[in-house]
């Protein structure tokens, strides 16, 4: 470092992540041991492979670059219209307005948790609802702001009610949460939405599981009246797709929130050169009645491995969040264990890795997560040493 150099000191603020390095210490040291096989029941990633005819659009896509009459160069930093058409339709078809010129394409979810403190400017107070991905929170203590938590409980289903009488500038809001899977309402939506627009905050919300949702939830902030006033919503095609290698998701920064749709069309042309055109192919394949179909199927597939794992925690008697919106299962450890201390036990003696609640915040000490992303016989053979679990 020049001697004029300087750290960003707010990178000494950041949590140390030992909870996940120690665990996965801890599960180098009993794979180097051998013996039983390790289910890893921690990442969040997804296991079914993309679907044909998404892979196939990225093929074709890959040809034509490959011709000189279709080949094409930098992709329009906001995205390209024929995906944010698609996008736009959605939205209208689940009863929110929102246009294509209010959309912007991204390489997935996580780097506009952050990317949209740029709109902002450093020093904001920022409220989470916790537990919840940590990515949003360390991006906002990075960028200098401020940063609370307003922790959910089993009495309240992990949907804390706006702190009236608090002010915020930025909320962050994820639905279905990660790592709760607790998904809001349009009544629990509605109070947060008065909340913003009392407060003059501004929402940013995070749907990068809104295809896990039934029908009776909002699929976007934007189906309840006066969001786009207030809310700014981040998509990911990562976990309904399948793209968390491929990348591809979107920002939807509305009109109607003021300058900030201008601000964001100004930031891209500094920051961002677009996502690639075989992408955006393959995630428009998702827009119709064969892409709709195929990402049910994959859904409701995480979803039964969710309900398996379920039994095995009841035979445990532990509680567990009983949502049917999530590829998470979020449950309470025994009475007077740490998360960290289950987590290590269901590792040392039945060889499954699960993620400890305290990773994603204070709000979840006491808990524990399952990822339901797995192969089928993996589930099973999970469930079944966890329901011999002694404690
Ligand atoms: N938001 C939440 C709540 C997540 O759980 C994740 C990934 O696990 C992301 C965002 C990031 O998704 P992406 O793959 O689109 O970056």
């Amino acid at each position: 470092m020049g001697e004029y150099m300087k750290y960003n000191e707010n990178f000494f603020k950041l949590k140390n992540d030992y909870v996940f390095t120690d665990l996965a210490q801890k599960v180098a040291s009993k794979k180097s041991q051998g013996g039983e096989s390790i289910i890893d029941l921690g990442i969040g990633d997804v296991k079914l492979p993309i679907f044909d005819l998404a892979t196939k659009a990225m093929q074709k896509a890959c040809e034509e670059l490959s011709i000189k009459s279709t080949f094409r160069g930098y992709p329009p930093s906001q995205g390209y219209k024929f995906l944010r058409d698609k996008i736009s339709a959605e939205y209208f078809e689940a009863g929110a307005q929102i246009t294509p010129d209010e959309i912007f394409i991204t390489d997935g979810a996580k780097g506009q948790l952050g990317g949209v403190l740029e709109l902002f400017g450093s020093g904001a107070k920022t409220l989470f609802l916790s537990p919840c991905y940590p990515a949003g929170a360390e991006s906002n203590i990075l960028y200098g702001n401020s940063v609370s938590y307003l922790c959910g409980s089993v009495e309240n289903g992990f949907i804390p009610s706006p702190p009236f009488g608090k002010f915020y500038d930025l909320i962050y809001i994820c639905s279905p949460n990660n790592p709760t899977g607790s998904a809001m309402t349009f009544s629990d939506l509605a109070l947060w939405i008065d909340y913003a627009l009392s407060t003059d905050a501004v929402i940013i919300y995070d749907s990068a599981y809104s295809a896990y949702l039934t029908d009776e939830f909002p699929k976007s902030v934007y189906c309840l009246p006066k969001a786009n006033r207030c809310a700014i919503e981040i998509n990911s095609f990562s976990k309904s797709l399948g793209f968390t290698g491929v990348r591809c998701g979107y920002t939807v920064v509305p009109t109607a929130l003021g300058d900030y749709n201008k601000l964001w069309k100004r930031r891209l042309a500094c920051r961002f050169n677009g996502v690639s055109y075989p992408v955006q192919r393959g995630a428009e394949a998702v827009f119709c009645e064969q892409g709709r179909l195929e990402i049910k199927k994959r859904i409701n597939f995480y979803k039964t491995n969710a309900e398996i794992l379920k039994i095995a925690l009841k035979n445990l008697n532990l509680w567990y969040n009983n949502s049917v919106c999530s590829p998470y299962v979020f449950a309470s450890t025994p009475k007077g264990v740490s998360s960290a201390e289950f987590c290590s036990k269901l590792l040392m003696e039945k060889s499954v890795v699960a993620t400890p609640g305290v990773g994603f915040g204070d709000g979840g000490e006491g808990y524990f997560r399952l990822s339901a992303f797995g192969d089928r016989q993996e589930i099973l053979t999970a469930s079944d040493r966890l329901k011999t679990l002694k404690f």
